[in-house]
């Protein structure tokens, strides 16, 4: 999204522009499958709130939208119950972070502000549960200065509100592409970016396409590599920009998704306990794997999504989806108590994608450790004029790791260009 941003921003306004991509498709951590009519989300699928920039993308684009909504449900000490309907249900964690956005104290990771404020277990373990999961943090490296800031952000665009694009998410990088391309922009597609060169006074691109090298010259480039990309250092940077250093201090974080496919939705059949009256929208179940579900509400669909963010997402790396969906039938048999085998006969299919080994992305998304706050805003700095670095990572305004923030930085960095 960053890049399609920035690309269809700079063609627009008249330059002339050409965009590389290394995938067969466009949207990089919005991938979008579908299968017997059910749209199948393997990246991002919310839309968090009313981010202004994004929206007004949807609504050019003309795309329908629907808000998340349907009870939530709690799977705690082997009883399934409903809590009130809320779009974060694990609220009790949050006056923990709300004292967060007014606190003064040193940048240090979220594990010693618990231990400083001697926070209670209960309170704690469910904290740690929302800041990994939803943050695909590591709680004992995220900063708290970070945290805050999300806090603040969310609040200021209704964050708590969910929304999903009915037909795929996919759409929206689509008509991004369609834009640039309308505009006169050339698309690179299956080319992998290899070594840039650059000076103050213009930049070299050697990139590989069907195995034959592509040389482009340009006075300026935006660089909109994933983070994980750039700290793998698989692309070479001749010399190396104070982006690329500052990018080190950041830390991609990691969470594993899945979508199961079922013939019919077994948890609203008669019986099934306090869901036996409907449906649910999210069901927490902290001690299993994976604590997090939810189902696409009030959308008619049979599929059911399961989420693991944080270090607890290391344990499933590896995993096929298949086996994803294996494991999962177990746990959702203890919390439904429906007998394993009756669940694995109604699974048609599970879909997941493995971010964390795609080489064009190693990893979900990024998130801020402690005292590395200044890295974000220092990497959105031009180097000499010539390079601009945009993607979720670069964002500065609290909302790191979302769609918003790589369209809102592709944006921002098409201007600095245009003002450079
Ligand atoms: C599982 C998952 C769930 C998520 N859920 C949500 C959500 O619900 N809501 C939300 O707002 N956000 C969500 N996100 C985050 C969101 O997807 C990202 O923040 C956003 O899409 C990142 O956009 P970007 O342009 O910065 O990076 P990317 O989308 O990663 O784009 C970078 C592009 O660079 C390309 N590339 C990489 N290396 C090379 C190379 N060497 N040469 C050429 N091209 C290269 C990639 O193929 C990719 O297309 C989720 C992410 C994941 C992984």
């Amino acid at each position: 999204m960053a890049g399609l941003a920035a690309a269809r921003n700079l063609a627009d306004a008249g330059r002339t522009v050409a965009l590389l991509e290394a995938r067969s498709r466009v949207g990089g951590r919005i991938f979008t499958v579908r299968d017997g009519g059910e749209v199948l989300e393997l990246g991002a699928e919310f839309i968090h709130g009313r981010p202004p920039e994004l929206w007004s993308l949807i609504e050019e684009a003309g795309l329908e939208t629907y808000e998340l909504e349907g009870r939530t449900l709690q799977f705690e000490d082997g009883q399934l119950r409903a809590t009130p309907a809320v779009a974060n249900p694990q609220d009790e964690s949050v006056p923990v972070l709300d004292g967060l956005e007014s606190y003064l104290g040193p940048d240090i990771p979220f594990s010693e502000y618990l231990d400083q404020n001697h926070v209670p277990e209960e309170l704690r373990r469910s904290a740690i549960g929302y800041v990994e999961g939803f943050n695909a943090a590591d709680h004992r490296v995220i900063g708290v200065h970070s945290l805050g800031m999300q806090q603040t952000a969310e609040e200021e665009i209704e964050g708590d509100r969910l929304f999903r694009i009915r037909d795929g998410y996919d759409l929206l990088p689509q008509y991004l592409c369609e834009r640039f391309l309308a505009a006169g922009g050339r698309l690179h597609m299956n080319c992998l970016l290899e070594r840039v060169e650059w000076n103050a006074r213009r930049v070299e691109i050697f990139a590989s396409a069907a195995g034959q090298p592509v040389k482009l010259t340009a006075r300026q480039a935006v660089i909109t590599l994933p983070l994980g990309v750039l700290q793998q250092g698989s692309v070479e940077f001749v010399p190396v920009p104070a982006a690329v250093l500052e990018s080190r201090r950041l830390r991609m974080g990691n969470a594993r998704r899945f979508t199961m496919l079922f013939r019919e939705k077994f948890w609203v059949t008669p019986g099934n306990g306090p869901v036996e009256d409907g449906d649910f929208s999210f069901l927490f179940s902290l001690e299993s794997m994976p604590p997090v579900w939810w189902t696409p509400l009030p959308h008619i669909s049979n599929t059911i999504t399961g989420w693991i963010g944080g270090r607890r997402a290391a344990q499933l790396a590896k995993l096929t989806a298949a086996s994803l969906g294996e494991m999962a039938c177990d746990s959702l048999a203890g919390i439904f108590s429906v007998p394993a085998e009756s669940i694995r006969d109604g699974l048609l299919g599970t879909y997941s994608h493995d971010w964390q080994r795609d080489g064009l992305s190693f990893g979900s998304y990024s998130y801020v450790p402690a005292r590395a706050l200044d890295a974000c805003s220092k990497m959105t700095l031009p180097s000499e004029n010539t390079l601009y670095f945009a993607g979720e990572h670069t964002d500065t305004s609290g909302h790191w790791g979302t769609v918003h923030a790589a369209l809102r930085s592709g944006i921002r960095a098409a201007q600095q260009v245009l003002e450079g």
